[in-house]
């Protein structure tokens, strides 16, 4: 079967590729319909590694999917063929010691599509654990289920934040995540969300949903604005979202005393924190890797219209394009958020 192979960083090909196809007792198979291209998807293509995850094989990519259940194994009750699914990439060790407390996303054993050594969806049919696939609503279309995936993590940074009704919040970075999690706090009981980035493209974007304000970064002083807007308060919940060593370092100058600060954002190398000045404002401190439990959740916001991703997808291409949608994804046009490859239709 043809799949989106990296044979080494910098190379990609569309090829026949052996994935193992035994469906046990507990899995279902899935015809893919549309998949995502994800930032760590490009960053293995341009680097071949993401920390201490290096492409040393060939690798099928692409994690963000949903489908079509062609067939289920024997024990699967919840699903059944022709089913609409999407499908949470992270499939961690059930009888580990992370999963039985619930946070199964950073059990170390964890298996993850897309991060080497496993392999990813960016392929006709894939098998996976009935567990980890969820049923798509009638109304959600297969390029809203590919969306979950980057949406969840919006989703654990708002349970992450424990956001109360009413809250406001400043989101630093409008890139496809800093989208998602000012979605997903707006959605989870935030009354307004403020959104910075230097590129105005992307602010534009986010921008068009009501109750996101946008800060240039390029134009506006962020801590300075904050404060005009909060009777010089501060936030009640700030989600780093760039991952930039600036924007870090500035935390306690936008969150309110005793407010919160959820780190998303992943810096490439580690950056200085202002340690004394979260201190003194007894700000409590979060972070989010990847997520856990909030697939049907974020199912259920899509359907019931309060979260609309469609926007956020800026193009399509068809899987015999798929080498092309990832290098217009490498280019990084400031007015695309999220490109997406239909693989059958
Ligand atoms: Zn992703």
């Amino acid at each position: 079967m043809k799949a989106l192979v990296l044979e080494e960083k910098g190379k990609l090909s569309l090829r026949d590729f052996n994935l193992p196809r035994d469906i046990g007792p507990h899995d279902v198979r899935i015809k893919i319909h549309t998949v995502g291209i994800c930032g760590s998807d490009v960053h293995y293509y341009t680097h071949g590694k993401i920390g201490p995850f290096v492409v040393t094989e060939p690798m099928v990519l692409g994690h963000e999917a949903s489908g079509d259940v062609l067939e289920v194994g024997a024990e699967v009750a919840h699903l059944k063929p022709g089913d609409r699914v999407c499908m949470e990439p992270g499939i961690p060790d059930a009888n580990s010691r992370a999963s039985k407390l619930g946070i199964y996303n950073v059990d170390p054993a964890v298996r993850f599509w897309a991060t080497p050594p496993v392999h990813g969806c960016l392929t006709p049919e894939v098998v996976h654990p009935a567990a980890y696939t969820f049923k798509l609503p009638d109304n959600v279309s297969f390029a809203e289920g590919a969306m979950v995936e980057p949406f969840a993590i919006g989703m654990q940074a708002a349970v992450r934040a424990r956001i109360v009704p009413g809250d406001v919040a400043v989101v630093t970075g409008a890139g496809p995540i800093g989208m998602m999690v000012a979605l997903a706090a707006l959605a989870g009981g935030c009354a307004r969300v403020i959104i910075s980035d230097f590129s105005q493209p992307k602010l534009d974007i986010i921008g068009n949903y009501p109750g996101i304000q946008t800060v240039n970064l390029g134009q506006t002083d962020l801590p300075s604005f904050v404060a005009s807007v909060t009777g010089d308060w501060g936030a009640d919940v700030v989600f780093e979202c760039s991952g930039a060593a600036p924007a870090i370092l500035g935390l306690p100058g936008l969150a309110r005393p005793g407010g919160t600060i959820v780190l998303v954002g992943m810096p490439v190398d580690p950056v200085p924190v202002d340690i004394v000045g979260l201190q003194a404002r007894e700000v409590r401190i979060e972070t989010v890797f990847r997520y856990a439990n909030v697939y049907d959740r974020a199912i259920e916001l899509i359907a019931s219209g309060k979260v609309d991703l469609k926007p956020l997808i800026s193009d399509t291409l068809s899987f015999e394009n798929a080498i092309v949608a990832f290098d217009r994804a490498v280019a990084q046009r400031p007015e695309d958020v999220k490109i997406q490859i239909r693989v059958n239709s």
